[in-house]
């Protein structure tokens, strides 16, 4: 950065996209915690970038070296595999805690597990930020709302779970997550900030991960059914990986301490989110000139137990408090998300 002429350079490492090249005083040591996950890559690119030293632990359980290698050997990066339920030391002015699975076949592989990731991995990090004195965010979710009576969910709703389903480990292990995380913050004054993320998709998301999103889509792209789950009229809304970057940064570097709802407004029926990513996904065929493998039907699979009827943010809080909103329209994130799933589908990596 030039102070004289309020100018930004950015280096290039031949191998490495290019990065911007910060004074030492403004550039912060960060740590991301489930980096190399789907919402996690994404962050360190943006983080990258902008020209900050990135350290990311992970146990790649679900997430996959593949996600971060452009990054390895870069001198602002670095990658620790570490499981969070493990304590870890190391300087940093900021960690980004998203350390956990996130869709539930993942979560419900090994429910203890995720219990204790969610628990244990959030007292170390929390432990780490007072340590250390870093600013902490945690991704919590909008699963905290459970199954809403209210809707759309403000964030002080305060939710409706079953505590003891199959989605409880999930759920209940973020719940507590938030609870550890305001009671570091009020006893021992650590600087917290919590993310109550909704439904996210994009690229890199784990193909085998069995969310929505990722499932339609390559179901439509391989010409098999689209399943699903229920009659579907059960509601989300869906928003794309980089309005859901913007609003984590944006943040980590507030004042708001409160937990703030990301994700986007724009409510689907599971049923028309399945009939909009066939369109897009025929659309896309039809640019690139390849010819569907069959006509793809709609079926329906039977509902999986406590879930939630209906799933909308309230977004006031990031609107006021960060001045964020969503950027992507859906189909626009859909398309995107086509395209790369249909590219490596070509090069067989999936
Ligand atoms: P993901 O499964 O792609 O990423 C999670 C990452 O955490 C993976 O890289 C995994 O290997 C790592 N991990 C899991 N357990 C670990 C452990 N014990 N120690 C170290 N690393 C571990 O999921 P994602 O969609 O990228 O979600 C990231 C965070 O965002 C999670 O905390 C999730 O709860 C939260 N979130 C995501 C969404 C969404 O729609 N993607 C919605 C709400 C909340
Ligand atoms: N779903 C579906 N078909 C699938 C996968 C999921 O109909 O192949 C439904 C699921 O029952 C839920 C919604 O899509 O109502 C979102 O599911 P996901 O697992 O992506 O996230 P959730 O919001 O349930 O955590």
């Amino acid at each position: 950065y030039h102070a004289e002429d309020n100018t930004i350079s950015y280096t290039t490492l031949s191998r490495f996209p290019p990065v911007r090249l910060l004074p030492p005083s403004a550039r912060k040591r960060i740590l991301v915690t489930g980096g190399a996950g789907f919402v996690g890559s994404h962050l360190v690119d943006r983080l990258m970038i902008l020209g900050h030293e990135v350290h990311v632990l992970d146990n790649f359980f679900t997430g996959s070296k593949t996600t971060v290698s452009h990054w390895v050997g870069h001198p602002n990066f670095e990658l620790i595999r570490h499981d969070v339920i493990e304590p870890f030391m190391i300087e940093c002015d900021q960690i980004y805690h998203l350390a956990c699975p996130a869709s539930p076949p993942h979560y419900q592989f090994n429910a203890v597990k995720t219990i204790k990731t969610s628990f244990m991995g959030t007292l170390n990090m929390l432990g780490l930020a007072k340590r250390t004195k870093a600013r902490f965010l945690i991704t919590s979710t909008s699963e905290v709302y459970g199954d809403p009576e209210v809707h759309p969910q403000p964030e002080d709703y305060w939710g409706h779970v079953n505590p003891i389903g199959p989605r409880a480990c999930y759920d209940e292990g973020k719940r507590v997550a938030e609870t550890l995380t305001y009671g570091f913050h009020r006893q021992d004054g650590v600087d917290v900030r919590v993310a109550r993320i909704f439904n996210t998709y994009g690229p890199r998301m784990n193909p085998a991960d069995g969310r929505v999103v990722s499932n339609f889509i390559l179901q439509a792209l391989r010409g098999e059914d689209m399943t699903v789950y229920g009659d579907g009229n059960q509601t989300r809304s869906f928003q794309y990986i980089h309005d859901l970057v913007d609003g984590l940064i944006l943040l980590m570097n507030s004042n708001e301490t409160r937990p703030v709802n990301i994700g986007t407004a724009e409510e689907f029926t599971v049923l028309d989110f399945a009939k909009l990513v066939r369109d897009v996904v025929a659309k896309v065929q039809a640019e690139d000139g390849i010819k569907p493998p069959k006509k793809v039907e709609i079926v329906h699979k039977p509902m999986p137990i406590d879930d939630p009827q209906k799933r909308r943010p309230d977004t006031t809080r990031a609107k006021e408090t960060l001045d964020w909103q969503p950027r992507w329209p859906v189909a626009a994130g859909v398309e995107e998300m086509v395209r790369y799933y249909a590219a490596k589908l070509v090069e067989g990596s999936i």
